[in-house]
């Protein structure tokens, strides 16, 4: 959804306005556009390898919140050979990360709109310095997409932000060697004059930074679990863990969907590619493992994000921690359930001990900071947080708050001062102290104090 708080067309007399270049968010506030709700992405792509080239088009359908003369969609991408809007051509201008469009006729307040956007080339690499390489990662056979934060510009152009979540189409065609993976659930290959397209759909509402394109060589395992279609593919390099990896997933899920509730997306499975990225993302049904293979705690995080971060979206980037804080406590959890000497309490303590100044414990996750926003602390300390909510409301209140946390939120959006609330209401209990002293207050938060 987007939220613009720009100059209403009200306040000039019902004349069109253009639409906002930013949502405002404290950490990107030139991510996302204001103006206007996208409700579906159709990408059609085709890869060649040589020259490493992308020809894609991209419709976006989309309401207008306003009567809009412009607006504006996130492109870092290669060159734009088309814009139309609602099937006229548009004018187009490129301003930094930001791809101002403006239509042959202002689009009424509350109409839909499909605006098509053509480019070709080879879309680029992002780099972070907390994360290293984002965006589009070339492969020795192809691509990994991998968008967290605010990497789907480089090769969507798109209204990059989670506040705004859509439901997305892929046809991505490749040389008949290769194959193409994304979220959600295939449809049968087509095979032509050497080409073959591969379809995916996927039909819950997904941020942009969750949608994932893999291009390359891949060995495949499929099964269900219960009405979930689970498929996971690696590249043949690690071929021998194939089985591990899918059946873990499978494992998690179950698991998973009885501590939180009914898993919330109708397909699973895993990526797992040769770029050595160093990290995994909760790409939308089907996690990616760039560069390793993942352990069992890694693959019970990312699988835990699709309830928290993919169904529930963060509405800002600076309530990160409802995404990594959750992600981390369910590894506890695991290892909790899974090995009889490990609990939660003992993790906590474990960490607890260590020094005021840790990385575990600062900067706070509550307000980490954008160059933060990934760091340790966010992990643990988040982690931590949940753990001394746990012992302050109980099993029973704490458990029942992550389920009504991810299905009162289905689809949606939540917040802090929101899962705060929901905690309040469900245990009974007054709060704040508590998630000030953990989420904002510096230092270690001294025994008692909370
Ligand atoms: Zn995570």
């Amino acid at each position: 959804m987007g939220l613009s708080q720009g100059a209403g067309a009200g306040a000039t007399g019902g004349a069109a306005e253009p639409g906002d270049s930013g949502l405002g968010d404290g950490y990107f506030p030139t991510s996302g556009n204001g103006g206007y709700d996208v409700s579906n992405y159709e990408v059609d792509l085709k890869f060649t390898p040589e020259g490493h080239r992308v020809d894609a088009t991209v419709e976006i359908k989309a309401k207008a919140e306003r009567e809009l003369t412009s607006f504006n969609l996130d492109y870092r991408g290669p060159k734009i050979t088309g814009v139309t809007v609602d099937g006229r051509p548009a004018e187009h201008e490129r301003k930094g990360r930001e791809l101002v469009v403006t239509p042959a006729a202002a689009i009424g307040k509350d109409a839909v709109f499909e605006t098509v956007v053509s480019y070709t080339g080879t879309p680029p690499t992002l780099t972070n310095p907390g994360l290293g390489s984002y965006g589009w990662n070339k492969t020795k056979d192809g691509a990994l997409v991998t968008a967290q934060p605010d990497g789907a510009a480089a090769w969507l152009p798109s209204n990059d932000h989670p506040s705004d979540k859509a439901t997305f189409d892929f046809a991505i065609t490749v040389p008949s060697r290769l194959r193409a993976y994304a979220n959600g659930e295939p449809d049968k290959p087509v095979t032509e004059d050497g080409l073959t397209t591969y379809r995916w759909h996927e039909r819950s509402p997904m941020a942009t930074y969750l949608a994932t394109v893999a291009i390359g060589r891949f060995v495949e395992r499929r099964s269900r679990a219960g009405r979930i279609q689970v498929i996971t593919a690696v590249d043949p390099k690690y071929r021998k863990s194939l089985k591990r990896v899918h059946d873990t997933t499978v494992k998690a899920l179950r698991w998973q969907q009885r501590l939180f509730g009914p898993y919330p997306f109708s397909s699973s499975g895993a990526i797992v590619d040769d770029p050595q990225l160093g990290y995994a993302l909760e790409t939308q049904t089907r996690p990616v493992y760039g560069g390793f293979v993942p352990d069992e705690a890694f693959i019970v995080h990312e699988i835990a994000h699709q309830w928290f971060g993919n169904s529930v979206s963060l509405r800002r980037w600076e309530d990160i921690w409802l995404n990594e804080g959750f992600a981390t406590y369910a590894e506890w959890l695991w290892k909790e359930r899974h090995n009889r000497h490990e609990s939660t309490r003992k993790i906590f303590n474990r960490y607890y001990r260590q020094s005021g100044s840790s990385p575990a414990l600062n900067p706070v996750p509550g307000r980490p900071g954008r160059t933060e926003m990934f760091g340790f602390s966010v992990y643990i300390r988040g982690a931590m947080t949940l753990e001394a909510l746990r012992r302050k409301v109980g099993d029973r209140a704490f458990f029942r708050t992550l389920r009504l946390w991810a299905t009162e939120n289905k689809d949606g959006h939540g917040d802090t001062e929101e899962f705060i609330a929901l905690a309040e209401k469900t245990s009974g209990k007054q709060l704040d102290r508590l998630f000030k002293v953990w989420l904002y207050q510096k230092g270690k938060p001294a025994k008692g104090s909370w």
